[in-house]
């Protein structure tokens, strides 16, 4: 009889974790895409925040490429529509921005349309927007590609036919296939709408949560407006920025090396609090 519960017991627990499978690994591809995105293509490729040798370089193209599946971005076409977007935020000349586009769709588009013209090398850059920008081109091209990027999604309905266990586990597809935009709306629409601010840009930057649990740092969009330069995208107390922890790790060892930021005015005394 006590054999009989015991075995009852972990079955229940065997099913249990089985129903658990989609959500851990809907919460593994939104933070490990989001790490590529946060770590890689925004603070390294576009911003220069830290350096890193040709073999790392190359490690972290791949881990982008595995954990960005089907919305893999190029490291240098992103990074070159990251610096306009720096550049000209909130003007007619940014690539998205909440002031300009009726909605996210529609900014979202827009943006894909402005890294496609930057990809395909159809429009003329300032040498600041690519100065030093990372290049591999065939890796890009193939992870760029249409077939790479059907191939990413036919696996991600494959995970889901094998481990969902109802009908509407399948609404969290649509997140998998395009990940990356959905988190470019959540900080080029949200964070340029909705939140706080620490300082005084020219832009509509704001921080969207006192502690950002969701997007890794890039919800003190305010803080990182202020100083491009900075690779801490917290500054208040409890303002705790995951990705600028792993970067310290991996600055400790050798990994990666930090370039000291430029501090500028604004930088140096928050002002306080405003919510809007
Ligand atoms: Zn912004
Ligand atoms: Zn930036």
């Amino acid at each position: 009889m006590q054999q009989l519960s015991k075995n009852y017991l972990k079955l229940q627990v065997k099913k249990n974790f089985i129903g658990m499978i989609i959500f851990i690994f809907l919460a593994t591809h939104w933070y490990l895409s989001l790490f590529s995105q946060t770590f890689f293509l925004h603070r390294y490729a576009a911003h220069k925040m830290f350096t890193m040798s040709n073999f790392w370089e190359k490690y972290f193209y791949i881990f982008a490429y595995i954990t960005q599946g089907s919305s893999y971005m190029s490291p240098y076409a992103y990074g070159a529509m990251h610096r306009l977007h720096h550049a000209y935020a909130d003007t007619e000349n940014d690539p998205h921005s909440p002031a300009y586009d009726a909605n996210p769709f529609a900014m979202m588009w827009r943006s894909k349309n402005v890294y496609m013209d930057i990809y395909q090398k159809r429009v003329d850059l300032e040498d600041r927007f690519v100065k030093d920008l990372p290049k591999w081109h065939w890796f890009d091209s193939w992870g760029n590609n249409w077939i790479s990027r059907v191939l990413w999604g036919l696996s991600y309905i494959a995970f889901y036919v094998v481990f969902a266990e109802y009908w509407w586990m399948y609404l969290f597809l649509p997140i998998h296939f395009i990940m990356g935009p959905f988190h470019g709306v959540i900080i080029n629409w949200i964070a340029h709408k909705h939140g706080y601010r620490n300082f005084e840009v020219q832009d509509t930057a704001h921080n969207i949560m006192p502690l950002d649990v969701f997007m890794m740092g890039e919800g003190y969009h305010n803080n990182h407006h202020a100083n491009g330069s900075r690779a801490n995208f917290g500054v208040k107390w409890h303002e705790i920025d995951p990705t600028f922890v792993v970067i310290k790790v991996l600055n400790a060892l050798h990994i990666v090396r930090l370039v000291p930021e430029k501090v500028t005015k604004a930088q140096e005394k928050p002002k306080e609090t405003v919510a809007s």
